[in-house]
């Protein structure tokens, strides 16, 4: 009877707390020579296998609708994506190669938003292994953000009276202009971003709360800016459901990066932002955002750092009363 017990329990600690969201065709899209690292989803994907993860923790999204899209995006901008007549110079601005493949990289990529933002409702947390597209604007996509899978999300949530409340906490290294903007006209989401400031975007947007860092902040400044907010922020306003975008790139050898920030740093911001965010039972999604290391294994692994933090964190706090959450009225 005692091994019975004991290997339940060993099972219970072994199983994964939370579910993961991801799409094989994530890493598959051809960027050419980009400096976006499409295959750190796959390598992301292997080291949760690597953890345990069996086939019944990922969730597979499905490519976002087109009346989702217009939640936040023109229908112009939609229609000239989907036929693909964006001129030469929003691709310019995309800075990425534009074509049918990525175009249903970015509907898959808001879709798997979508979809952990349903879990997380549901079971009060959910990793998407991909996401974090805060640069795109609802009539033009910018730095390698075609559709803003982080609003849409939000405001299908809010149309569906899922959620009264949201919170984004972006910790990118580069400033969620595109999201500050969207919900610079809607009170019910709080738009927080600790970011660089001298890097792009260029035209910074105004966010509910910037925390601005300069080119040579290191450790200290980092985390001594984070740290008076959290969790002081959740309990000031209150969200139903908080999108964390646990941005890589503002890692110290992050090509775009001119923050000298360590893994360990990253690992503490992640600590502060989902440790409080558990302790106080919100439902949390977690996307990955940029990340940019020359070697792409960096990458992988301070996003891997994140999951680890995320398990730990929901190990040490149980998940949130269904009964509490907007969902199950
Ligand atoms: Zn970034």
């Amino acid at each position: 009877m005692a091994d019975l017990v004991d290997s339940v329990l060993s099972w219970l600690n072994t199983k994964l707390p939370f579910k993961f969201v991801y799409a094989s065709e994530y890493w598959m899209v051809d960027m050419g020579p980009h400096i976006f690292p499409v295959k750190k989803y796959r390598m992301l994907y292997e080291k949760v296998i690597a953890l345990g993860a069996r086939p019944e923790d990922f969730i597979k999204p499905e490519p976002v609708s087109d009346d989702d899209l217009l939640l936040v995006h023109t229908p112009d901008y939609v229609n000239r994506v989907r036929s693909g007549a964006l001129t030469s110079l929003e691709v310019q601005a995309l800075e990425m190669p534009f074509s049918p493949e990525v175009v249903r990289f970015f509907l898959l990529m808001t879709g798997g938003t979508i979809k952990a933002a349903e879990e997380a409702l549901k079971t009060g947390l959910a990793f998407h292994l991909g996401g974090g597209f805060h640069h795109a604007f609802p009539d033009h996509g910018e730095g390698f953000c075609l559709f803003n899978d982080v609003a849409v999300t939000l405001e299908k949530m809010k149309r569906e009276n899922r959620l009264n409340r949201a919170m984004i906490v972006d910790g990118d290294l580069h400033q969620g202009n595109g999201t500050a903007y969207i919900f610079s006209k809607k009170d019910y989401v709080f738009t927080f971003s600790i970011h660089q400031m001298d890097i792009y975007p260029s035209n910074k947007q105004v966010s509910s709360l910037d925390i601005g860092l300069w080119s040579g902040d290191n450790d200290e400044a980092y985390l001594g800016a984070l740290e008076p907010y959290f969790p002081r922020l959740y309990e000031e306003y209150k969200p139903d459901l908080i999108i964390y975008i646990a941005g890589a790139d503002p890692y110290q050898k992050d090509l775009l990066s001119g923050l000298d920030i360590s893994p360990l740093a990253l690992k503490k911001r992640d600590r502060l932002v989902i440790e409080q965010a558990r302790r106080l039972k919100i439902p949390l999604v977690i996307v990955l955002g940029g990340g940019y290391a020359r070697q792409i294994e960096e990458t992988v692994d301070i996003h891997l750092n994140t999951i680890k933090e995320a398990i730990r964190a929901s190990r040490k706090s149980p998940p949130p009363i269904a009964a509490s959450l907007i969902s199950a009225k």
